[in-house]
């Protein structure tokens, strides 16, 4: 009797503490939040098509992503907002010359440097985004001024430049973009001399594939709250005047927190007719799709078009997934588990 009574009563202590842990979701259907207090970063460097890298170049980006995942996730830690994490550390690579966003952004076919770049919070889904700037050395802290102190959406060109620089942004001169790099890319693709001024040194040690290199980030905070963004200098030789699906939310850069984060990159055109990140989101919120079942049949509909390219990701329980049709995309994450990894190349769980 006494056995039955403590197994009784197990019974409904355990009930009780099931009951404590759960939360009633918008959707209606319960079910047990696991990411208070966890926290999750996962980054991306661009995607194209290259099957390896000298070692010393593996070691620059390597070094270059654990450096912005180390400052995403300092952020996240000490219980900063998923938002600012996605700021900062986006702002690590577009600093760095080896990506194809701020410092580095590739050319048009003018020889200017136009870049984009959104940024998402899943709490509010309030959005920011730039397009067309060529002044504004982190676009991605642009776009949050966009989200935070505007109430449009997506401001371009010379009045985006305006409206941010009001907020103190950091401006450089066209020169400050361009590297030597690029404007050998763009001579190649054009096959004649392009007239780019102030370019010297010897960039070498930067990658030839013209399709690397735009950057994202999506964060959990401890808080469940998820943000995403993007920043890009877009295509090599595009169309002066382009904008492809990186300032675009719901195309290259989604984020809600009722289902996941989603930052993209490959032909923004593809994204951008697809809405690539929203779908994702679309077909975890109605059709119960795991987030890595989502990402591929969504690059499978970019892929069916004609476009190639991948997506990084995290759901709202702080699960991780990336998916691409390239041969590689630079990518990587941390978790305050102590789980991390950067990869560059094509895994068995790719196409
Ligand atoms: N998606 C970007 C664009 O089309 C480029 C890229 O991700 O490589 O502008």
């Amino acid at each position: 009797m006494k056995k039955l009574n403590l197994i009784l009563l197990t019974f409904l202590l355990t009930l009780f503490a099931c009951q404590e842990s759960s939360v009633e979701t918008s959707t209606g259907s319960t079910e047990k939040d696991q990411s208070i207090g966890k926290f999750a970063i996962v980054i991306h460097g661009g995607a194209g098509y290259i099957k390896s890298l000298p070692p010393e170049q593996e070691k620059l980006y390597k070094e270059k992503m654990n450096e912005a995942l180390e400052k995403g996730c300092q952020i996240l830690k000490t219980g900063g907002s998923a938002i600012d994490a996605v700021e900062k550390t986006i702002n690590i690579l577009e600093n760095s010359p080896l990506f194809n966003a701020g410092k580095g952004a590739v050319l048009n076919n003018l020889g200017q440097v136009e870049m984009d770049a959104s940024i998402m919070d899943g709490k509010t889904l309030n959005a920011g985004a730039v397009a067309g700037v060529h002044h504004i050395k982190n676009p991605i802290s642009a776009a949050r001024i966009v989200m935070d102190s505007s109430k449009h959406v997506l401001l371009c060109g010379d009045g985006a430049e305006q409206f941010v620089k009001k907020y103190g942004i950091e401006m450089k001169n066209p020169e400050y973009f361009i590297i030597e790099k690029r404007v050998k890319q763009l001579e190649k693709i054009q096959g004649k001399k392009v007239a780019v001024n102030g370019i010297k040194g010897n960039f070498n040690q930067y990658i030839d594939d013209h399709k690397f290199g735009t950057v994202g980030c999506v964060a959990l905070d401890k808080n469940g709250n998820i943000a995403a963004g993007t920043s890009t200098g877009g295509l090599m030789n595009k169309k002066y005047g382009r904008i492809g699906d990186s300032p675009i939310i719901g195309a290259g850069t989604y984020a809600n927190n009722e289902t996941c984060g989603i930052s993209c990159t490959g032909t923004g055109e593809y994204f951008i007719r697809t809405l690539a990140a929203h779908t994702v989101s679309e077909l975890m919120k109605y059709k119960k799709y795991s987030l890595d079942k989502a990402q591929k049949e969504s690059i499978m509909q970019v892929q069916k078009l004609g476009g190639d390219g991948g997506m990084i990701g995290l759901d709202k329980n702080g699960n991780i997934s990336w998916f691409f049709n390239t041969e590689g995309m630079f990518r990587g994450f941390k978790k305050s588990t102590g789980e991390t990894k950067i990869e560059f190349y094509k895994q068995k769980n790719n196409l």
